[in-house]
């Protein structure tokens, strides 16, 4: 009877929420024993200057490598971290991790190097005073304040709050930048830029993936880059992927482009050989920069 059928459908629908709850709670066990145990990774994804070629920036990106599940998104995983307020502990290790890597660079005489960390704003809600035990271990790791570069979302930076307006604020008084990232997919995103100085602005990957000549995409990226200029801001465009899309950039006076076009994020070794060789590999025959 359809009763019946109902009742089914029921049960079977039931019997998949469950699965995924319990999917759900098994994966945040096995995250915080891995946060606990300190093995998530820290990658660096190289940012270039679309003028000259030259690397003198990075993103830092953190990885985990489930013991069995394989490598898992923090697309997945940092929503879990912060539901649950891992991302505290999780945060200061990545914080760790990127002052002890970029103190190995600048020792190695590239002083110039600015690497970026994202900062989730549970964590500067946290009441942990994040950005004081930043200061300290940046202090304590050797490297020049603005070094560091905070990237923070537009659409949950909870701008109304004081203690993240006196968080970020904190950040840029001690000399750390600060960059705004997924430009335009937030919600309030002009009202950001009068309360806070950012360095940076991160075009989202949204607008540069379909990026073509004449098309509504361009005229965005074309006015966004006027805007920041405009504010003093310096624009990193997400996601370059093809020449096409870098030669449209340039053409709009984007300043620093980061992708696959150039690279993916890689492990710390492998960025400080390139850094090392003074010869990235997107430089050269064959590569987005033959010329430089
Ligand atoms: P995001 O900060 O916007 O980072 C850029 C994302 O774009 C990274 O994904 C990067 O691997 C990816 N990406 C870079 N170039 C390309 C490209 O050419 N094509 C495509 N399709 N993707 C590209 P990832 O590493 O998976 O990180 C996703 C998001 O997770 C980040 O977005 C950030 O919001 C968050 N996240 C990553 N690492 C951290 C971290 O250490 N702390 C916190 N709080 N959040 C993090
Ligand atoms: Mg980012
Ligand atoms: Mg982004
Ligand atoms: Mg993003």
């Amino acid at each position: 009877t359809a009763k019946e059928q109902g009742r089914n459908r029921y049960a079977y629908f039931s019997h998949i929420m469950q699965e995924r709850a319990q999917a759900r709670r098994q994966l945040i066990k096995d995250l915080r024993a891995c946060i606990a145990a300190e093995r998530l990774k820290v990658h660096y994804q190289p940012i270039i200057c679309l003028e000259t070629g030259q690397m003198r920036k990075a993103e830092s990106l953190v990885r985990w490598n489930h013991p069995q599940k394989g490598p898992i998104s923090p697309v997945e995983f940092i929503p879990l971290c912060e539901e649950t307020g891992l991302i505290v502990e999780l945060g200061e290790q990545i914080f760790k991790t990127v002052v002890r890597d970029v103190g190995r660079w600048i020792r190695d005489n590239h002083a110039e190097m600015q690497v970026s960390i994202n900062v989730s704003p549970v964590q500067l809600l946290s009441g942990h005073e994040v950005s004081e035990r930043c200061f300290r271990m940046a202090r304590n790791a050797g490297i020049p304040d603005r070094t560091l570069v905070i990237e923070v979302t537009e659409g949950m930076l909870l701008d109304n709050n004081p203690f993240v307006i006196q968080q970020l604020r904190q950040i840029v008084d001690h000399g750390m930048e600060l960059a705004l990232d997924d430009f335009g997919t937030g919600y309030s995103s002009l009202s950001y830029l009068k309360k806070f100085n950012f360095h940076f602005l991160k075009i989202d990957r949204a607008f540069v993936m379909h990026l073509a000549a004449g098309t509504t995409d361009y005229a965005l990226c074309d006015a966004i880059i006027t805007m920041a200029h405009k504010l003093g801001m310096q624009v990193i465009a997400e996601g370059v992927e093809t020449e096409e899309q870098m030669r449209l950039l340039r053409e709009a006076g984007c300043d620093f482009g980061q992708g696959l076009l150039f690279s993916r994020p890689v492990p710390a070794d492998e960025l400080g050989g390139w850094l090392a060789s003074g010869a990235p590999p997107w430089i050269g025959p064959g590569t987005p920069f033959p010329d430089v």
